[in-house]
């Protein structure tokens, strides 16, 4: 079976098998991605909305896997990947990012690698079309971890990197968002606070879309990778968790690759990434123990929303979220093909 046959495959049926999963010299490769977790529910879905998004999930995964599977980089992988979903409308991510409050697009992105501990991650982006290339610029060929604004766009250009208009970001449902999201905010004024929601969104408006991968390749490599729009409606260059190292990103080869999606500021106060990982490195635990412990107990006593996909080092794979659904799928290392997109 082909592999595009049996992702499909995975699509209708639930934990297919590729017929193998391993890179061509015989070493283990697998990968796990989401496109945002939120209020995501079957019965406000319709049958084209769901078809688009596991065929937009399974193009994804298959550009990663194939990378991988021909002996190349989980870095690699986790930027193909990306690039695929941030030139997909239906993601919070590149093209279909959502609005700030000026009605402007501004993008996140942020990327690590599990064997150097090296990352980069850019923010405030206007017209960059690839914010993940842009992060492993920073990795890859600065002293930096992070740039932002104007300043990442000048270094991008330095770079050869491909730049936008800004209108190219834009989506219709994206827009209709925003206008959603300033008709709640003009009701009974209250003081913004670190105990709600920021965006003038409620529990039931949070809908994410942020995307993010993680890869382990031939070599025992881990990346992680995120790349997001932000929150609708957010202000005054607001930046989420995803461009921050440890919050919303996060790799070690020695425990995980982590990333996440949701609300930010509870992201970054959690330190998300990272916590998941110092509690498989000090404490022993798998990841799956350690991502649950950290979305459904550190998270919800906090108040904060969302979720995240993780993978060890042998290639576990953990996919928490305390939403009602999350775009998200993966090709573990026995070769089992997940898309999924509610709890199952
Ligand atoms: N975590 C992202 C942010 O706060 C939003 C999301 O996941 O959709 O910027």
């Amino acid at each position: 079976m082909n592999i595009s046959r049996s992702i499909l495959a995975g699509v209708i049926m639930l934990g297919s098998i590729v017929e193998s999963s391993f890179s061509q010299d015989g070493k283990p490769v697998a990968i796990v991605i989401h496109g945002g977790a939120g209020t995501i529910r079957r019965e406000t879905m319709t049958p084209e909305r769901e078809k688009a998004y596991r065929e937009a999930l399974e193009q994804a995964l298959k550009t990663g896997y194939d990378i991988l599977k021909k002996g190349g980089t989980s870095l690699d992988a986790v930027e193909a990947t990306i690039r695929v979903m941030e030139d997909s409308p239906l993601f919070n991510a590149g093209k279909g990012a959502v609005f700030t409050a000026e009605g402007t697009n501004e993008l996140d992105a942020a990327i690590m690698d599990g064997a150097t501990l090296k990352a980069g991650s850019v923010a405030g982006l206007k017209r960059i079309k690839n914010p993940i290339t842009l992060a492993r610029n920073v990795m890859e060929h600065s002293p930096h971890v992070m740039m932002v604004g104007n300043g990442a766009e000048t270094f991008a250009r330095q770079r050869g990197l491909e730049f936008v208009d800004p209108s190219y970001f834009r989506t219709e449902h994206r827009w209709n968002q925003l206008q959603e999201a300033k008709k709640r905010e003009q009701q009974p004024a209250s003081e913004p606070s670190q105990d709600k929601k920021p965006g003038g969104l409620e529990d039931d408006e949070f809908k994410f879309g942020t995307v993010g991968c993680v890869a382990l390749d031939r070599f025992g490599n881990l990346a992680a990778g995120t790349s997001t729009g932000g929150t609708t409606n957010k202000k005054y260059g607001r930046v989420g968790d995803a461009p921050i190292i440890g919050a919303g990103t996060y790799a070690n080869n020695k425990t995980c690759g982590v990333s996440c999606t949701g609300t930010g500021e509870y992201f970054i106060r959690s330190v998300v990434g990272h916590d998941v990982s110092a509690l498989m490195e000090y404490r022993g635990m798998s990841v799956k123990e350690a991502a649950e412990l950290v979305v459904m107990d550190k998270l919800v006593k906090m108040g904060g929303d969302g979720g995240l996909i993780a993978m060890d080092n042998k290639g576990n794979i953990a996919m928490p979220f305390n939403t009602s659904g999350m775009y998200r799928g993966y090709i573990d290392i026995n070769g089992t093909v997940v898309i999924q997109i509610y709890r199952e």
